[in-house]
This record gives structure tokens, sequence and C-alpha cells, in this order.
């Protein structure tokens, strides 16, 4: 679309240009050709090993053509072109960009209480950095399960700041008393102070079947890809315990009614059996963290086709330095509760059959942990495991499949060149400063340490 846009802009521009300043026809199709070609960029990467979720091993000396933002080209034979940059990738794998099914982009702080004190520029330009060393991580696509918006979405969609494409919930539903509902004790009046923008941000209290449909219609026109629901207390949240169940079956069942008739999909934060079970039973299609699920919840997950979406690095990064960090009392003691069960979730799901996707859910500093989401997910699962829940289950769950977390004709170009075989060695992507050569998405490279 911006590419029309331009070239439109361009069309008129040449046109007032022949006006006024009597320019030629045949400069006119000059200009014309060299738009044109400049628009249409092209890449070769050549003798690459190509790994994407369709395929059980790495496959040797293939070459890939991508063309504007697609991938045009995937051959065992050289791909003779024209006007092309050519990457020499002897050694290097191709895989499709990673996808983070998790993530809070405009969570700046670990205590989420902080956010009330940040003005929404400040907010913004914290958000736009984390966003960068994302995509700089080799993650071209994230979801975004609170906070994130419009704005945020089409800032990287413009290309006015660098980083993943953004799938985003805007703010999530949270019962009165809910894991969004991060009022003090103390506070009387109904909704966050009104200067508390990031709050203001991240969730929305809504209680009753009709204010949930307001609230989760409101975040449909306002973009929202997913409905983000709290469906049981959280580790952040100071007064909620981690099993209670939030939202009745009339609440949850109306925010699901919503979201399916806007051809979508809720996701519900959930820590417990009863809690998941209570979600699921709703309509809700993805289960977020899950830590403390047991096997018939695994089965029931598996037979309504529910994607668990865990997110294990966020435990063990909060394990090691949320107190030093500033996280609440409160917090440390509900971390313990569930820090180990979330490698157990997820081999309750692959043993039942659900789908398991992969997430980080990292807050504030933390979130320089990313790359390590998949080591701990590793420790549980193995690499070629890892690797499809972070490009294609994960492009399932984004409505995504043949367009994302793939490396096939027709997709959209977002690649990663790994400098050696992540398939036998996943730690190279534990550390993408070193090891990831090329970072493109939409064809547009971000990252080239070879050329
Ligand atoms: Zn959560
Ligand atoms: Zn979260």
């Amino acid at each position: 679309k911006l590419n029309v846009l331009i070239f439109n802009h361009f069309i008129s521009f040449i046109s007032v240009l022949s006006l006024f300043h009597s320019v030629g026809k045949s400069d006119i199709s000059l200009y014309l050709k060299i738009i044109k070609g400049g628009l249409m960029r092209r890449t070769l990467f050549y003798n690459v090993q190509v790994w994407d979720a369709s395929r059980e091993f790495v496959e040797e000396g293939m070459h890939i053509l991508v063309e504007g933002d697609r991938i045009k080209e995937i051959s065992d034979k050289p791909i003779k072109t024209t006007e092309t940059l050519r990457i020499n990738c002897k050694g290097k794998t191709i895989i499709p960009g990673l996808i983070d099914c998790h993530c809070h982009v405009v969570m700046s702080s670990l205590d989420i209480r902080e956010l009330q004190d940040i003005p929404l520029t400040l907010m913004t330009v914290k958000a736009s950095t984390i966003m960068r060393d994302m995509l700089m991580r080799g993650f071209t696509s994230i979801r975004d399960m609170a906070g994130a918006d419009w704005g945020l979405a089409e800032a990287v969609e413009k290309n006015l700041i660098v980083g993943p494409k953004i799938f985003f919930s805007g703010r999530a539903l949270t019962q009165t008393g809910g894991h969004g509902d991060s009022r003090q004790r103390t506070h009387i009046g109904l909704e966050p102070c009104a200067c508390s923008n990031g709050l203001n941000f991240t969730s929305i209290i809504a209680d009753g079947t009709s204010e949930v449909r307001r609230a989760a219609r409101d975040e449909l026109r306002k973009g929202a890809t997913q409905i983000k629901v709290m469906a049981s207390g959280g580790v952040s949240s100071p007064y909620d315990p981690i099993d209670n169940i939030q939202y009745s079956e009339e609440e949850l069942s109306a925010i699901v009614q919503e979201a399916n008739s806007w051809n979508t999909y809720v996701a519900a934060h959930s820590y417990t059996s009863k809690s998941t079970q209570h979600a699921i039973n709703c309509g809700v299609r993805t289960i977020e963290h899950g830590n403390l699920i047991d096997r018939e919840t695994a089965d029931l997950m598996a037979s309504k086709n529910v994607y668990l979406v865990p997110t294990l690095i966020t435990y063990d990064a909060l394990d090691r330095k949320g107190a030093q960090l500033g996280l609440p009392q409160t917090s440390i003691e509900k971390l313990q509760r569930v820090k180990d069960l979330g490698q157990n979730a997820i081999s309750l799901c692959r043993e039942a059959g659900a789908k398991v996707g992969f997430g980080t859910d990292l807050l504030g500093t933390l979130q320089s942990e990313q790359s390590a989401g998949l080591r701990v997910q590793n420790e549980v699962d193995s690499a070629r495991d890892v690797l499809v829940s972070a490009t294609s289950v994960n492009a399932q769950i984004l409505n995504k499949t043949n367009e994302l977390g793939v490396v096939a004709v027709g997709a959209k170009a977002d690649l990663i060149l790994v400098n050696g075989n992540p398939l036998d060695e996943i730690s190279l992507l534990f550390k993408p400063d070193e090891t990831l050569d090329v970072i493109m998405k939409d064809g547009e490279i971000y990252k080239n340490a070879l050329n």
C-alpha cells in the first residue's frame, strides 16, 4: 500500500514537473522505470541451507530469490537474476523470522505501577527501543498481549520506527479486582487515575456482559487483532490469588462471541486447570502461561484445538533478577508457585497432542532475555520443536499460516540467516548479535553483517 502511495505521489510529482519545467515524455518514462526498479528490490541468497517446519532437516545447496516483500523463488539450481543484491550463504542457514506470541512492548518497568508516572511520549520512545532490539534478535513478528496499540503497529508498518510486525491486543479486559486491575486497595474510584497513562494503556476494567461487550468491541474498533482477557490471578498483580477464576461464564462467553463476530479470537491469561477449563469451555482459543494445568486440562486443550502459549523465560528471569530489580515481595512469593511448573505444562500438552507456541512475557529491562526464552523451552522440548513453536505454530496462532513462519514461495520475506545450523545447534539463536548475519523483514534488510 505504501509503495502504491509513493508511486502515486511520484506520478503527481512528475505531472507537476512536466507542467512547470517542460520535462519531456521520454524523461518521464525513464523516471518511472527508475522508481519502479527502486521499489522492486531484490535479494538473492545463494548456496544456502534452508529450514522451516515443513522440512525435517535443513536442505543444502539451495537458492532463494526475494523480490519486493515476498519470496519469489526457491530452487536447488542457481537462479539467474539482474539488479539484485547477492549474498553468498555458504555454511549458513535461512530460517523463518522468529515470532514471539506473548510480549508487552510498552511495559518498560518491572513494577507495572511505575507505568503510572510515564508520559505517553516517553512510553512510546522506550517501546521503540524495545521493539528495535526484538527485531535485532531475529523476531520479525510479535503478538503484544496488552499495551501496544494501532499507533505503534502503524509506526512499524510505515517504517517510522524499526521493529517487528505487531499483532496487538490493545487493552486487556479485566474484571474488577482482576489481574489487570492495578488500583491500590485504598483506591476507591472505579477507574485507575486518568493521569496513569501507561496503566490505562494496558488494561480496561469491565464487568457484566454489556460492559465486556462494549470493551471488546472498543478494542476491535481500535484495530486489535485479538482480544486478551485476564481469566485468573497472576504474578505481577499484588492482590488477586493465582488460583482464582476471573470472569463468569456469561462474561467470558460474551467476549468470545464479540471476538468471533469480528472473525478473530480470545487469548486468556490463565494459570490453573480450573481457570483454564473454564476459559476453554467459554470458547477461548489460546491459553497464556498455563503453568498449573493438569493432564485432563491438556487433553481438553487438544480436543478443542486450543493452543498453549508458554512464557517460561519470564519466571526464569524474574527468579534470577526480580528482587534486585524491584519486583514487589507479593509477586516474588507468587512466582515461587508457578516458576517450576511451566515446563511440566508443555510436557503435558505435547503428550496430549495440544499445540504449543512460544512466548516470553518479559517486562522492564528483562526484555533483553527474549532469546533465552528459546533456551528454557529447549530444556523440555527438542530444538526442532522449539523452532516449530516459534515459527510455524505461532504463525497459526496469528492466523498467518503460509504467510509468516515459513520459507515458501509467495510467503512474506521475513527471514533470518544464521551462521551455522540452528537445528543442530539451537544455542546459535541465544546470541543473535554474533550469529545472525542477515535479518530481513518484508524483503527489507535490517541487518547485514556480510556485505
Ligand atoms: Zn499474563
Ligand atoms: Zn503478559
